[in-house]
């Protein structure tokens, strides 16, 4: 069976950083499973799985364009030190969830001065291009009730 729009599949994968860095890998867990053809999974890694079958494995790198986008300087904000009044010690790096009037979103620290912390608003890869190893599982039908809720049970 294909992978095609409201299939069910697992997926093996290990996703590397242009330096051969393991960033994600569902190695030693259970496989992801995911319902194909609904936007569940980066759109560059969705394409490369279509018309995929068990035992295929892939090697593939997505550009940003087709995972999580370019990156966007008009995502990066400063924010005012005593916003952080809570937060005993702010981190380059450290992540920051933050009510917005866009909805609960997440900021990476990226830098600290004296009265001001700057957060960058971009999903963490943005503008990176990802080196993907998949193996296909499984793949099967999906259930009425699955393709209803736009993902898998
Ligand atoms: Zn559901």
């Amino acid at each position: 069976m294909k992978i095609q729009e409201n299939k069910a599949v697992l997926i093996h994968y290990t996703l590397k950083n242009d330096d051969g860095e393991i960033l994600d890998s569902s190695e030693g867990q259970e496989p992801l499973a995911y319902l194909h053809g609904h936007g569940n999974l980066i759109p560059g890694l969705e394409d490369e799985l279509e018309g995929k079958v068990v035992g295929d494995v892939l090697r593939v790198s997505i550009p940003p364009e087709k995972g999580y986008g370019l990156h966007d300087s008009g995502q990066i904000i400063k924010v005012p030190k005593s916003k952080f009044g809570e937060v005993e010690e702010i981190a380059i790096g450290m992540q920051i969830e933050a009510h917005t009037s866009d909805g609960q979103r997440v900021f990476t620290v990226q830098e600290v001065a004296a009265d001001t912390v700057t957060l960058d608003g971009n999903h963490p890869l943005a503008g990176k291009t990802l080196h993907f190893n998949v193996s296909v599982q499984n793949v099967r039908d999906a259930s009425p009730e699955e393709i209803n809720h736009r993902h898998v049970h």
